[in-house]
């Protein structure tokens, strides 16, 4: 088990390769440390190494050299359940469900209020968008059906991980083309969610990385360059 965490992000001397006996090094020797709430930008080009680093620090596979440490816990020394708990992770191809939009932000904590799953759409600019849709928080989305836009669903995902309050965010924002109104929503809903959390975001937009307390850019797998947008 893990307890509570403060947010505290610690990759030593990370190695990792997906495919050990081919022995193609995916990423080598990877060092960082965040304290709680800091907003980290991963940035780099194709391939680099942006998705694996937060496949390692979601523990979706384990490393091979070094360690990834939570509040200086080692990932490999808990649950993977408890680290889940920890964290709330959003994914470009944001994972919604056959369902109503209610049910969708309730997803990580269906004990919430409507109240409270309101509250928290409004607070990162998504309830605006969804009061709009054809049946507002009860509209049904389906894999296929109702045609929510990237930036949308990216919203519904910021309400999700806000009502769920976890101590560390992971968020790979997405790159399609997404009109001004809702841009600007990601935006502010974006800085509010990111507030008094520990974050790792594959940026792609300018304010995202201006944002940032740290950029690091990563490529071939290592750490090339770090610091903040007007050090960098
Ligand atoms: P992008 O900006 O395109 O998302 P990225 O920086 O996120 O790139 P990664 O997805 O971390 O890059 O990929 C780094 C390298 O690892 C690439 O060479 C990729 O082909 C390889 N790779 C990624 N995922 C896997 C996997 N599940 N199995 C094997 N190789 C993988
Ligand atoms: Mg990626």
């Amino acid at each position: 088990q893990m307890p509570q965490v403060k947010g505290r992000v610690e990759f030593k001397n990370v190695g990792f390769a997906y495919d050990v006996e081919e022995g193609n090094k995916i990423l080598d020797n990877i060092s960082f440390e965040f304290g709680p709430g800091s907003t980290v930008a991963l940035v780099g080009p194709t391939g680099a190494g942006k998705s694996t680093v937060i496949n390692l620090l979601s523990r979706f596979y384990d490393v091979q050299e070094g360690e990834v440490l939570i509040d200086g816990i080692n990932l490999k020394d808990v649950t993977l359940n408890s680290i889940r708990r920890q964290m709330g992770v959003m994914l470009q191809d944001t994972f919604l469900f056959s369902g109503t939009v209610m049910s969708n932000i309730k997803y990580a904590r269906p004990e919430a209020t409507d109240e409270e799953a309101i509250q928290a759409a409004k607070t990162v600019c998504a309830h605006d968008f969804i009061i709009n849709l054809k049946d507002g928080y009860d509209t049904e989305i389906n894999e296929r059906g109702t045609r929510l836009s990237i930036g949308e669903r990216q919203l519904i995902s910021f309400a999700r991980a806000l009502l769920a309050d976890p101590r560390i965010l992971i968020l790979d924002e997405a790159t399609s083309s997404i009109d001004t109104r809702t841009e600007l929503a990601l935006q502010n809903g974006l800085q509010r969610l990111l507030k008094g959390r520990t974050s790792f975001i594959i940026a792609h937009r300018l304010s995202t990385i201006k944002n940032a307390d740290c950029i690091m850019y990563i490529d071939k797998g290592s750490i090339v360059e770090r610091g903040t947008h007007e050090e960098l």
